[in-house]
């Protein structure tokens, strides 16, 4: 058994410019001290330099890869964008959508993201890897074809399952999306596809506000083919695990995907400064588990992650650590030290009973 690890540091050094998160500082917002930008490297070289400071860097097969190829970027975007961003990387950067800045030199290092995601999912369906996750920037979720939005800047998941079905044929596709905010992007793309259901769990109108709602189902030949969970804002461990067995895993079921892709972003934890989920590194543990055990039954265990958001840089590497213990099925010496303190901030039963009985008819709503 062998768990992938694609990893690049130069995508890390796309650059999102000046920020205060994710404002742009004058009037009264006070320029940040350094950075800034809610989406800056921090978070994700921390989470790989745990992987080294554990020892699990060792036990997994550690990767980088091409940039994606033109020809895999305009199965999902069309020349127009993908010529306008080439031509304000080339010279100082610029932004081509919502909250989605970028630097000189971006538009190779969004291509490299999308090649990571690429590379993994190539492995994992040639039986080489088990599973495999994809750690780099920019984003991809919230990427539409022809716009960029929400730190996203190309649609990293589906140009690598396009990729995949054109080398591969690659039939079924499922994308759980555990990313906080809503998976806008990849829900647009793959609206009118039967091949690809789309699932995404996210706090109930955080990001866009105004998409995510249970009524967004697909349409076309792929109604039905899409499935939102939006959950209560303070919901935490039991709300995800809730959603993961009541409606995640039997869609799954029911879908027999051939290959299940993550969309993981890590800010839905409780100390994230974009959201306000409280979920902490044991339920990622246990997310990955559940998905673990589906991609056993459905998908020959096929199972792929891409990182997405996830903006508390102390807090991230160790949801992102317990991610990757439980891929690889290799236990290390680290513990969360913040685990405890989350655990006891839990929202109460009362909170999780009103949850459960929402999920239970959202499923039921579903047909599921
Ligand atoms: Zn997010």
């Amino acid at each position: 058994m062998t768990t992938g690890f694609c990893f690049d540091e130069r995508t890390l050094w796309h650059s999102t410019g000046e920020a205060a998160l994710f404002l742009r500082p004058g009037g009264w917002v006070q320029p940040p001290a350094a950075g800034g930008h809610a989406e800056n490297p921090e978070t994700k070289r921390r989470f790989k330099n745990l992987l080294e400071v554990s020892g699990l860097w060792r036990k997994l097969a550690v990767e980088t890869a091409p940039e994606a190829s033109e020809e895999a970027l305009r199965r999902i975007h069309p020349p127009s964008y993908l010529n306008e961003f080439k031509r304000l990387s080339d010279a100082d950067g610029g932004m081509l959508g919502e909250e989605s800045p970028f630097g000189h030199g971006s538009y190779e290092i969004a291509a490299l993201s999308a090649g990571l995601a690429i590379h993994a999912m190539d492995k994992v369906l040639t039986g080489e890897w088990t599973n495999a996750y994809s750690l780099s920037r920019p984003p991809g979720h919230h990427c539409m074809p022809d716009h960029s939005m929400g730190f996203c800047l190309m649609a990293n998941i589906p140009v690598a399952i396009e990729e995949m079905k054109a080398r591969h044929g690659l039939g079924k596709v499922a994308v759980v999306d555990w990313d906080v905010h809503h998976g806008n992007g990849t829900q647009a793309i793959y609206w009118e596809r039967p091949d690809v259901l789309t699932i995404s769990i996210h706090q109930n109108a955080c990001y866009p506000t105004h998409l995510g709602t249970t009524a967004e189902r697909g349409g076309g030949a792929g109604e039905g083919a899409n499935i939102n969970i939006p959950l209560l804002p303070g919901g935490g461990h039991q709300s995800y695990l809730m959603a993961m067995d009541r409606i995640v895993l039997p869609a799954l079921s029911r879908f027999k995907p051939d290959l299940i892709v993550v969309a993981s972003g890590l800010d839905a934890n409780a100390l994230d400064p974009l959201a306000r989920m409280m979920a902490h590194s044991g339920t990622y543990r246990a997310m990955t588990e559940r998905l673990m055990q589906a991609a056993a039954t459905l998908s020959a265990g096929r199972l792929m992650m891409a990182h997405e958001g996830g903006y508390a840089e102390v807090v991230v590497p160790f949801c992102g650590h317990a991610i990757m213990e439980t891929l690889s099925g290799e236990k290390t010496a680290v513990v969360d030290p913040f685990l405890d303190f989350v655990t006891e901030q839990q929202p109460p039963p009362e909170f999780d009973a009103l949850e459960d009985r929402r999920l239970a008819e959202m499923a039921k709503s579903f047909g599921l």
